[in-house]
């Protein structure tokens, strides 16, 4: 109960850590993580970071190293079906590259079943919940999938790199808000689903697209956003009347901090507009949090695009994802501490 009471005070903000395992291959090392209990994460840190040689950190749940996709999925699930009574959700995977964030939301490279990630469990529940209130409410469900790479906005659901109906202007989409739709991007596809495999299909559309340009050395992926939204109209049998939902499952880019001695140029650039949409969604989301009454949503393209999934009566989760080498721990500490400041 006083959870709950915890939860509506901060506004539906949920935070889950996860550490990623020791990948195959890798030698075998001592974890920065010391122990895990609950929603309490305990982590082995030299003097530099504290006098205990430990810092601990409290969140609404933590996931080990050996937690399934299923597992961390059932702590997900409620809040997929709240979309189909007509809230809207985000999702946020938040961590440095190479933590888990794209294992979390899609999976590992070599998709199997039980590796499904959020993304399509969730998609997949929406279908199974659709089709057992048939009887009731008729629901349509489509999806948009979008990147955000240098504050530009761009469709990652066109064939062939170009978008059909908008061709010359594939490149850059703008963000609007319109009394009927509230803020959305209408020149980007919206593509209707009904199957999983209507969806891994657009996935792999979108992930094609995604690294675009991308090189072994230089993987753009970990350097945009890419968001995943699906949008739910109901339409109530008796009464007509229709309800609309909308989940944003979103893949940030790496929050590793760049050292800004070392990249000069577009990766420069890059660098700038990762954290300053990352800071930009840690303060919307601290302001939530604090119920202050400016919310600074203008700050980047990220936290406009979600503007209206994020705050009122909209539920947030945020996934942050640590690496368990002590090399990261530089890293895992900065995440942790963000985590800490929006939970
Ligand atoms: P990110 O998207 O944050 O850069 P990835 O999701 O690509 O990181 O994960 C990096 C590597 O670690 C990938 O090979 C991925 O399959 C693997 N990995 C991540 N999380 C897990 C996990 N929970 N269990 C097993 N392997 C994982
Ligand atoms: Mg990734």
């Amino acid at each position: 109960k006083l959870y709950n009471q915890v939860q509506d005070l901060k506004g539906n903000i949920r935070v889950y850590c996860r550490v990623r395992p020791f990948l195959p291959g890798q030698p075998n090392r001592s974890s920065s993580v010391d122990h895990i209990e609950e929603g309490n994460i305990s982590i082995i840190a030299p003097l530099k970071y504290s006098r205990e040689g430990k810092k601990s950190f409290t969140f609404n749940k933590v996931f080990g190293p050996s937690a399934t996709q299923e597992e961390v999925f059932a702590d997900t699930q409620p809040l997929i079906r709240s979309v189909l009574d007509g809230y809207n959700v985000c999702i946020f995977a938040y961590g440095q590259t190479g933590s888990g964030k794209t294992y979390t939301m899609s999976g590992p490279r070599e998709l199997t079943e039980e590796g499904q990630g959020v993304n399509y469990r969730a998609l997949g529940d929406l279908f199974l919940l659709s089709e057992q209130r048939k009887d009731t409410i008729c629901y349509d469900i489509s999806v948009q999938m979008l990147e955000i790479y240098n504050e530009q906005v761009k469709d990652l659901l066109v064939s062939d790199g170009v978008n059909k109906r908008y061709p010359s202007r594939h490149y850059t989409l703008e963000i609007r808000n319109s009394s009927q739709n509230g803020i959305n991007v209408p020149e980007a596809n919206l593509v209707p689903v009904s199957t999983t495999s209507d969806v891994i299909n657009l996935m792999n559309l979108g992930q094609k697209n995604r690294s675009v340009g991308a090189t072994a050395m230089n993987d753009r992926s970990s350097r945009s956003h890419s968001c995943l939204t699906v949008h739910v109209q109901g339409r109530d049998l008796t009464s007509g009347s229709i309800l609309r939902g909308c989940m944003h499952l979103v893949d940030l880019a790496g929050s590793e901090r760049v050292d800004k001695s070392e990249v000069t140029g577009d990766r420069l650039k890059e660098a700038q507009h990762i954290n300053k949409s990352l800071s930009a969604l840690g303060d919307v989301i601290y302001s939530l949090a604090q119920k202050s009454s400016h919310v600074p949503y203008r700050n980047s393209k990220l936290t406009q695009l979600l503007q209206d999934s994020l705050g009122g009566q909209a539920k947030t989760l945020m996934f942050v994802h640590i690496s368990p080498e002590p090399e990261a721990l530089g890293e895992t500490i900065s995440t942790l501490k963000f985590a800490e400041r929006v939970s």
